[in-house]
Formats: structure tokens, C-alpha cells, sequence
């Protein structure tokens, strides 16, 4: 007999490894383009890898 395959199951969906499937990131604001000086603010956006799904497509 042939070997079943194993193919069948359904495979989970990868999480986004950019954001750990949050869909979404933290930036840290950064202020002027030669000093980069960074402030304490994160601004949240959303995962560009992903789209804010947290999946990869
Ligand atoms: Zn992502």
C-alpha cells in the first residue's frame, strides 16, 4: 500500500514575524532627520508586512 500523505491537514496560518501577529508595531518617534533624536513616544501602526491581520498571506 501507499504511504499516506500527509497533506491533508490544514496548515495554521504563519504569524507575522514582524509583529508577532499582533498586527500591529510600536514606533519610536524620532525627531529631526540628522539628529534622530528620539522622544519617549511610541506611536502605534499598524504591521506593514501583514496589514494588521498578524497573518502572513
Ligand atoms: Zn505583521
Amino acid at each position: 500500500m501507499a504511504a499516506r500523505k500527509t497533506t491533508n491537514r490544514k496548515p495554521a496560518p504563519p504569524k507575522c514575524p514582524a509583529c508577532d501577529g499582533k498586527g500591529e508595531t510600536t514606533e519610536t518617534v524620532v525627531v529631526g532627520s540628522r539628529k534622530k533624536q528620539e522622544t519617549k513616544h511610541l506611536q502605534i501602526v499598524a504591521c506593514l508586512a501583514c496589514w494588521g491581520t498578524g497573518l502572513l498571506a
